[in-house]
């Protein structure tokens, strides 16, 4: 289809100092748990991202210095020469697709915990070391240390050219680099020429911009990632006073602005706490002040707001970093007229959850997502059918909706068959939640592309059973019929069915979401930690309930650490006046009361409950494939050649493991039976290790 004229703004080169953007497309940095440990995937996930069309591919944060060993944490690195190959792998990757590499350099002073380089971590003033309460301290920098410092991160400029660099970042944003916390009176107690007033605190940044300028900024240009707020009043920079007397003083060294609130969890806002565009309100000043480009984020989807924002000067260039990662052809889509294929971005910040437990990125909406290399998947291509087998697809919640969408793709005839009258199972139900509607996208867009393959039939309000299994034709089956929750209380706490929780007072998610009843005083009991025992918690609230949310975990929702909105989830509970009981387990339900144990000492206290809401663990539905496994002959009469449990109804996991569950079957179903790894990997390369240095001792 032809692109929309109102979007053609989008598509006008902007000139950044010595080099020139093609477009306002501008995928800032982000983190993705490869980094230098996975140079590899690391860069054939950037080339994917120019190769749909952004004019910019940044990387995540680029340590500088082994003093900024943010380990276990894998982020960049460029300590030293031999850091540039890896670089370059990424550099060449988006060079290949016309689009600029940009480098996020960074020392991240005091949250730099050098566990691996075991250096002494650096600070402004004497501090401690930020993060799971290490037990160790920054020191307070000398004239000294600020000289080598930057020296270190001149060097690393200069060498972040040699990598191909186009873009070289000085960074000042979420409360993670020593350029930042020179700037903030709470980090920042020194008396000399480097501290006290702003003009003083802003003096390292300025003399970063100035040094890099001066060594790389004839052919790269220079990028500033300033957080204009921290979003906790008069304790942090704030937009209003020293945000921007910052960018006015400031505002014309740089050749770009790359503008956000801090820390990161404010600046990643999920979709459940922040609509898109929602950091405007403290951005929309910093075009007034400095007359360079300025870019920033919101989780922008959508061309319309995208437009709105270039057009109302509040952004030059959009700035993404989840939209680019659950659609790295985003700007490709606006740019052919493709709107209605653009895979929207749910704000869940699973993605998030790679680097938080070190491992690969991936993605609830794109499940090629930190795949790229490793197996070679495209977001865009799959292979071509390599047979002619047709296949009955049963359930279309997240897992049978992919599975069906990339069969359908790869030209197998599917069908599709789904016991609800709308598709989309546990999406569907849990988006009807408070907070999260733009959950259902995960529906919309797999929909949306169903609708367009004609070799692909959806059969609503059909609840398959085995005989019919048998009769159908297909020949191969994939049962993708989901999971409930169990009543008993089983899950991590209670590996024996809790007393009490066979009354018809104990309610599960599914009953809630079925529309059953809680009355008051009612007990979420949250032994999942994720994000949905707090969700129908603050649901019951907003019934007006008295509610009380027990854990055995040491806060709310413990794993949404990962999804770094933890802190906002208990907050939010907690301001609602939803008591919180931390570390008791329940031991049994009288229906008048429970019976809670302290999880340390195993100390027993009763707490008074009406209804409980057992927020524990899943049972996959099994009963498909319970019935077919002694009917075997059967099967293969009816020239069944496979059936397969996929996603929940396997083993029940997280939404973005469904779609990944019903993606990898798709691709990879013709693939002949080994015991071989399933991917490739990024083993040590000993080889370029110096003989000397390999000697051992
Ligand atoms: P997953 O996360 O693995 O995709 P969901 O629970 O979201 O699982 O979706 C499973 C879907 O399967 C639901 O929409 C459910 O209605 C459907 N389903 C379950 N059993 C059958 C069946 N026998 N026939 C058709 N659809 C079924
Ligand atoms: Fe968006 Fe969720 Fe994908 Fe992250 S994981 S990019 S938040 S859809």
């Amino acid at each position: 289809m032809a692109r929309d004229p109102r979007y053609d703004i989008l598509f006008e080169p902007i000139r950044l100092g010595p080099v020139t953007a093609k477009n306002r497309f501008f995928q800032v940095p982000h983190c993705n748990g490869m980094g230098h440990v996975k140079p590899l995937g690391h860069a054939a996930m950037r080339g994917v991202k120019a190769e749909g069309g952004w004019a910019v591919v940044s990387t995540e944060e680029v340590e500088i210095h082994p003093s900024s060993d943010v380990s276990p944490y894998i982020e960049g690195r460029l300590w030293d020469d031999r850091d540039i190959p890896a670089l370059r792998l990424m550099t060449d990757a988006v060079h290949a697709h016309g689009a600029l590499a940009a480098i996020e350099l960074v020392h991240a002073g005091t949250h730099a915990a050098n566990l691996y380089s075991r250096d002494v971590a650096l600070a402004p003033s004497p501090i401690c070391v930020v993060g799971s309460y290490t037990p160790a301290q920054a020191r307070g920098m000398n004239k000294n240390d600020i000289r080598a410092y930057r020296r270190w991160h001149r060097n690393a400029a200069l060498r972040a050219r040699r990598a191909g660099f186009d873009i070289i970042y000085v960074y000042a944003g979420h409360d993670l680099s020593l350029a930042m916390h020179f700037l903030q009176k709470r980090h920042n107690q020194r008396s000399d020429e480097y501290g006290g007033s702003l003009v003083n605190r802003a003096r390292l940044m300025r003399e970063l911009i100035e040094d890099t300028k001066d060594a790389v900024g004839a052919d790269c240009a220079v990028a500033v990632r300033f957080a204009v707020d921290e979003l906790r009043g008069e304790d942090g920079i704030q937009c209003h006073e020293e945000g921007r007397e910052v960018i006015a003083m400031l505002g014309e060294l740089p050749d770009l602005w790359d503008v956000n609130v801090s820390d990161w969890s404010n600046d990643s806002q999920p979709s459940r706490f922040a609509a898109e565009g929602y950091q405007e309100q403290f951005i929309s000043f910093v075009k007034s002040v400095t007359s360079k480009p300025v870019i920033g984020v919101g989780r922008f989807t959508s061309p319309d707001t995208m437009v709105s924002q270039i057009r109302r000067g509040v952004l030059d260039m959009i700035g993404a970093a989840r939209p680019s990662i659950a659609d790295p052809f985003l700007p490709n889509k606006i740019a052919n007229g493709d709107i209605d294929d653009i895979r929207e971005c749910i704000g869940c910040n699973i993605c998030i959850t790679g680097d938080m437990t070190c491992t690969p990125i991936r993605c609830t909406q794109n499940p090629t997502m930190g795949e790229e290399w490793r197996k070679g998947w495209h977001p865009e291509r799959v292979p071509p059918r390599s047979g002619n087998d047709s296949f009955l697809v049963i359930g279309a919640g997240p897992a049978g909706l992919e599975c069906a969408r990339i069969l359908g793709q790869r030209g197998y005839a599917v069908s599709l068959a789904e016991a609800e009258s709308v598709l989309g199972g546990r999406v569907t139900r849990e988006s009807r939640l408070p907070g999260l509607s733009a959950w259902a996208r995960v529906r919309d867009y797999r929909q949306q592309q169903l609708n367009k393959l004609s070799n692909v039939e959806i059969f609503r309000t059909s609840r398959v059973t085995a005989d019919e299994i048998l009769e159908f034709g297909a020949t191969r089956v994939v049962l993708a019929t989901g999971a409930h929750w169990r009543r008993d209380g089983i899950a991590r706490a209670n590996l024996r069915p809790i007393p009490g929780f066979d009354r018809p007072t104990v309610l599960t998610p599914d009953d809630l979401m079925n529309g059953a009843l809680a009355v008051s005083p009612v007990v979420v009991f949250d032994d999942d930690h994720f994000y949905l025992g707090a969700v129908l918690a603050a649901q019951l609230r907003g019934q007006g309930l008295d509610v009380t949310l027990v854990t055995p975990a040491d806060r709310v929702s413990a794993w949404t650490v990962h999804t770094i909105e933890q802190y906002r989830v208990q907050k939010e509970l907690l301001s609602q006046g939803v008591a919180v009981i931390t570390s008791r387990n329940i031991r049994g339900f009288d229906g008048q009361h429970l019976q809670l144990a302290c999880t340390y000492t195993g100390r027993e206290s009763s707490l008074t409950a009406a209804c409980v809401v057992s927020v524990t663990s899943r049972l996959p539905d099994t009963a498909l494939s319970d019935a077919l496994e002694p009917r075997a002959a059967e099967l293969a009469a009816a020239g069944i050649v496979s059936v397969t449990s996929i996603g929940d109804c396997l083993a029940p996991s997280t939404i973005a493991a469904a779609v990944y569950a019903g993606h990898r079957h798709a691709r990879e179903f013709d693939w002949p039976e080994s015991d071989a790894v399933g991917f490739r990997r990024e083993l040590p390369h000993l080889a370029d290790v110096p003989l000397e240095e390999r000697i051992p001792l």
